[in-house]
């Protein structure tokens, strides 16, 4: 990467492999080099377009064999005691932490995150490794007399072989959601992740080698819909947990339940900022700015509908001319492809045509040289939007805010509720009472209060509604641990009891 002329961004430039990376599955704990030639997925940088590899579009043969290989070794990891198999993560958590750097290199590189951002997820992923090694502590089970002389015994199963299907947006972090747990919970887990950022799992899959996990615990295939199809087709294959498009999640959940199979399938969302005129103006400006920026609006916790209660025009003028502020390659990561970027754009100019305002426009807005070749949009915001439209209803997946004025906030909470989506939804208020009554009656799934991006930290779980989430339970803490076991009750008797039915 050749140095940039402005030295405060070049200190932050993002390291891009010199040569291309010839990626390939992980599987039976080693890479494996393919048997024969077989179709390949070119995988670019966002930042400038660059070619950072291929990694394989697995075949159903190349398939199969990671999941034989999970099998094998499922049967045997299952019989380690919890404490045993608790301890290649302590070893997994400090080499996260020794490596913490060049895996934010490899996460902004496939991702078009900034630094900064990548480290984020990554810190955020630790946080379930360290949830994950507490189950050894707090996992007891249960047991109970349950009349005279009978025992009733409630044991957690690991399920067997189980896969993770991810998205683009946090390459370490939602694969990280799932695997820590699942895996020591005594299962076998197969990653499939996105096509677009197939890299970083794979600094991964070295890494839990490295901590000393049995061959075949951790595996990665890649490839895009058919390897999707052919994980939930298998019939060796339990249960699976989904991250991606709402659309995506609706049909994998469909496949993967129609197959009697266990599935959790979280998908997009449309996340309301509820700004009411009593707000904190520090505390709601840069909260605004953060979610509908932060990872250049490519996370479903981004807010994307900030709905105006009242008079709010200094706060959304600030609002504007903060996030106006922003420098990209720097303070904000790029679009993921140049695909995406030219969808948002569309969507920006349908906004305009049903009349919203475009109170900021980051169409023209460049990012520096080095990053030339990249998909780069600033920070965008559409004032007037109508409640209605796409803008306001749908998500657009990018750094763009649409503004929507109403008069009270029973009415910004009748349009929280017709979103289809219900990942998050955040109130900034000074009130007590407004706080309280959006904590009541908001129908998402998170709800913030003076938080912008009201992600839940460990041990609490997260997982949204609607659309947002298909399949019961959440996908970190307590939820990860009822997706990823299966429940036996025993029940015994070793004597003569009081003779009643139920014994
Ligand atoms: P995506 O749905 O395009 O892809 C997600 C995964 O599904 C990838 O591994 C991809 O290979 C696979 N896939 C794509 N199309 C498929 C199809 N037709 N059939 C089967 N599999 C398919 O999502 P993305 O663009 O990578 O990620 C962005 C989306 O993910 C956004 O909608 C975002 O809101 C959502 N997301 C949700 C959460 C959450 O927790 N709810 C978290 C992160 C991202």
């Amino acid at each position: 990467m050749p140095p940039d002329d402005h030295p405060s961004i070049a200190s932050r430039l993002v390291d891009l492999p010199e040569t291309p990376y010839v990626g390939a599955n992980f599987v039976a704990g080693a890479t494996r080099p393919r048997a024969q030639r077989g179709e390949v997925i070119e995988v670019h940088s966002p930042y400038n377009g660059q070619l950072l590899g291929t990694v394989p579009e697995s075949s159903a043969v190349e398939l199969d064999e990671a999941v034989q290989a999970a099998k094998r070794a499922a049967s045997d990891w299952a019989r380690w005691s919890l404490k045993e198999r608790t301890a290649p993560l302590f070893r997994f958590r400090a080499l996260l932490l020794e490596q913490l750097e060049s895996l934010a290199h490899s996460v902004a590189a496939e991702s078009g995150k900034t630094l900064s951002e990548a480290r984020a997820g990554l810190e955020k992923g630790i946080e379930v490794v360290e949830y994950a090694l507490s189950l050894q502590n707090l996992d007891q089970g249960a047991s109970l007399e349950v009349s005279r002389g009978v025992r009733c015994e409630l044991r957690r199963e690991p399920l067997g072989v189980v896969a993770g299907i991810t998205p683009f947006n946090f390459p370490a972090m939602v694969p990280m959601w799932m695997f820590p747990i699942a895996v020591t919970l005594g299962n076998a887990f197969i990653l499939k992740p996105s096509e677009k950022v197939p890299f970083t799992s794979l600094r991964l899959a070295e890494l839990m080698r490295a901590a000393g996990y049995p061959a075949g615990v951790f595996s990665v295939v890649h490839g895009g819909i058919r390897t999707v199809h052919g994980l939930i087709d298998h019939p060796d294959i339990a249960a699976y947990a989904f991250v991606g498009s709402s659309k995506v999640a609706a049909s994998v959940y469909a496949r993967a339940a129609e197959r009697g199979k266990r599935v959790l399938a979280l998908g997009g969302a449309k996340n309301s900022l509820i700004l009411m005129p009593d707000a904190d103006p520090q505390l709601a400006i840069s909260g605004v700015v953060a979610s509908f920026t932060g990872c250049a609006g490519q996370r479903c916790m981004a807010g994307s509908l900030l709905i105006a209660v009242g008079d709010c025009d200094r706060l959304v003028e600030a609002i504007s001319a903060q996030a106006a502020g922003i420098q990209l390659g720097s303070d904000m990561g790029a679009i993921i492809n140049a695909e995406a970027r030219a969808r948002l754009v569309a969507a920006i100019e349908r906004a305009q045509q049903a009349g919203a305002r475009v109170l900021l426009d980051g169409r023209t807005l460049q990012p520096p040289a080095a990053y030339a070749g990249g998909s780069w949009l600033g920070p965008t915001i559409l004032d007037e939007v109508a409640p209605d439209s796409a803008a306001a209803t749908e998500e657009l997946f990018g750094p763009v805010l649409s503004v929507v004025r109403v008069a009270s906030l029973r009415e910004a909470l009748e349009l929280e509720a017709k979103s289809p989506y219900g990942n998050a939804t955040s109130i900034f208020t000074q009130s007590g009472a407004h706080a309280r009554y959006v904590s009541d009656h908001a129908q998402s799934g998170m709800i913030g209060v003076n938080v912008g991006v009201p992600v839940p930290r460990e041990p609490f779980s997260f997982g949204g509604t609607k659309a947002s989430r298909f399949g019961h339970g959440d996908i970190t803490g307590s939820g990860g641990v009822e997706l990823w076991t299966k429940l036996k009750k025993v029940t015994a008797k070793w004597g003569q009891s009081d003779g009643s039915w139920m014994s």
